[in-house]
C-alpha cells in the first residue's frame, strides 16, 4: 500500500498499548477497526443533527433523513443495485438473511429443499435451520474439500426441482475460501433456485456489482467494512421483495393504520420497523466512501501481498497447520500449532498485545470437518503491515517455546 503509515493515523485505536506494546490487531473477520472519518461522522450525527428521520419537518430532522438517504444512494451505487429501494437497512448480515428466511415461510411446504453449505456461518445455518423446522422442508448441505473449497460437482448432483432456495457465503469467514459464486448462480437460476448470497466477508475485501452478478438476495453488516457495529443491509430484487411478508410490524412500515386493515408501506420502509440506528446508517455510508478512496484494487492487491508473507513466515516455524488451502482466497489464514488449544496460543498472543481470534468462528461444520476443536485465526485488513506480521511471528515462537 502506498501510504499505509498514513492511512493508519486514521485509526486512533491502532496507536493504543495492550500489556505495554503496541497493539496487533489480527481479528478483522470478526470487527473491522473505525478510521477517524466515520467516527467523525457519527458524533455529528450526534452534535449537530440528532433526531428522527422521516417524521418531523423540522431542520434537524430533514438532515438526518437526508444523511440517512443519502448512505442508502452510497451503498446503492457502490454495490451496483438498480433500484435504490432495493436496499433494505438491517441490523446487519443475521438480521437480513432472517428477514428473507422468515418471509419465505408462506411460500415453501414439505417437499421443498434448501441448500447451504459446509463452510457456512452459522447466521446462515441457524435461519434455515428454523425455517425447515417450521415448513417440514428439507435443508441440504454442499460438502468441502480438504482444500476448504466447495465441492461444485456434488452440488450439480443437488439440484433438482424441489430445491427453491440456495443460501451461501461469498467467502468463508474461517477459511477465506471466495466461492465461484457467478457459477453457483447460474446453476441455481437454471434450476429455478434463488440465490442469497452472504456478503458479510466478501463485501470488506473487493468491490461486487449485484445486478451484474444477477444474485437474488444479498446481505452484509457495516462493521465488516469499516463502519460501525449493528447496521447493515438487505439487497433484494424489487418483484421479491414486494412479495416477502414484512418481518416486524410498527411504526414507519405502514401506510395507513386501522383496526379494520393496516396498509404497508411502500419498499424500502416496510421492511425497516420502528427507529433504525440512523447513526449507524449515516456511518454505514461514510465508511463505503472511506473504502472507496482508498480504492478496493488497492486494498485486494496489498492485502493478497500479506496473505503471502504470513502465509510464508508461518510455514517457518515446526508444527504449524494451515486449515484450507483453496486456490482463491482472501487473507484469513486459520491454523493449529502442535498439539496446542487454539486459546492458549490466543492469550498468549495476548500477552504480547497481539489480538488474532480463537474457536470454532461461528462454523462449528468446517472444525467437525477438520476434526479439530478450533483453530487460531489471523484476519488481516489494508491497514496492517509486514512488520506487525513479523511481531506476530516472534510472539508465536515464543508461544511455542512456552508451551513445549
Ligand atoms: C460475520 C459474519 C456473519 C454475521 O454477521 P453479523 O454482523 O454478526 O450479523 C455472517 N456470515 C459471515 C460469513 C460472517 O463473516
Amino acid at each position: 500500500m502506498k501510504n499505509i503509515y498514513k492511512i493508519r493515523e486514521d485509526f486512533p485505536i491502532l496507536n493504543k498499548k495492550i500489556n505495554g506494546t503496541d497493539l496487533v490487531y489480527f481479528d478483522n473477520a470478526a470487527t473491522s477497526q473505525t478510521p477517524k472519518q466515520v467516527i467523525q461522522k457519527i458524533v455529528d450525527y450526534y452534535e449537530q443533527y440528532n433526531s428522527n428521520i422521516h417524521r418531523g419537518l423540522h431542520s434537524l430532522s430533514t438532515d438526518a433523513t437526508n444523511q440517512y438517504e443519502l448512505s442508502r444512494k452510497i451503498i446503492q451505487k457502490h454495490f451496483g443495485i438498480k433500484n435504490n429501494h432495493e436496499v433494505i437497512f438491517t441490523s446487519g448480515t443475521t438480521h437480513g438473511i432472517n428477514i428473507v428466511s422468515s418471509g419465505l415461510e408462506s411460500q415453501i411446504n414439505s417437499s421443498d429443499e434448501l441448500i447451504v453449505s459446509e463452510m457456512e456461518h452459522h447466521s446462515n445455518i441457524v435461519p434455515w435451520q428454523i425455517l425447515c423446522e417450521k415448513t417440514d422442508a428439507k435443508l441440504k448441505v454442499i460438502p468441502i474439500n480438504k482444500e476448504g473449497s466447495l465441492d461444485i460437482d456434488t452440488f450439480k448432483t443437488m439440484l433438482n426441482k424441489n430445491v427453491k432456495f440456495v443460501s451461501i457465503n461469498h467467502v468463508s469467514n474461517s477459511l477465506g475460501t471466495i466461492n465461484p459464486i457467478e457459477e453457483i448462480i447460474e446453476l441455481a437460476h437454471k434450476n429455478n433456485s434463488k440465490v442469497l448470497l452472504d456478503g458479510a466477508q466478501g463485501a470488506a475485501h473487493f468491490k461486487i456489482n449485484l445486478s451484474e452478478i444477477n444474485v437474488d438476495y444479498y446481505v452484509a453488516s457495516a462493521h465488516k467494512l469499516c463502519g460501525p457495529t449493528g447496521v447493515g443491509f438487505l439487497y433484494g430484487k424489487s418483484e421479491l421483495l414486494e412479495a416477502l411478508p414484512s418481518y416486524q410490524g410498527g411504526g414507519e412500515m405502514i401506510s395507513s393504520v386501522t383496526f379494520k386493515k393496516t396498509e404497508y408501506a411502500d419498499l424500502p420502509y416496510k421492511f425497516e420497523a420502528g427507529t433504525p440506528n440512523i447513526s449507524g446508517v449515516i456511518g454505514f455510508g461514510a465508511a463505503i466512501d472511506y473504502m472507496n478512496d482508498i480504492g478496493f484494487d488497492n486494498i485486494e492487491s496489498y492485502e493478497q501481498e500479506l496473505l503471502k508473507y504470513a502465509t510464508d513466515r508461518l510455514k517457518e516455524i515446526s508444527g504449524i497447520k494451515i486449515y484450507g488451502n483453496p486456490g482463491n482466497k482472501i487473507s484469513v489464514i486459520s491454523f493449529n500449532l502442535s498439539n496446542h488449544h487454539p486459546s492458549d496460543i490466543g492469550s498468549i498472543l495476548d500477552q504480547f498485545g497481539i489480538a488474532v481470534r480463537t474457536g470454532q468462528h461461528c462454523t462449528q461444520p468446517v472444525m467437525d470437518y477438520y476434526n479439530i476443536p478450533g483453530t487460531v485465526r489471523v484476519s488481516l485488513s489494508f491497514y496492517n503491515t509486514k512488520s506487525e506480521i513479523d511481531l506476530f511471528i516472534d510472539a508465536l515462537e515464543k508461544a511455542s517455546n512456552m508451551l513445549g
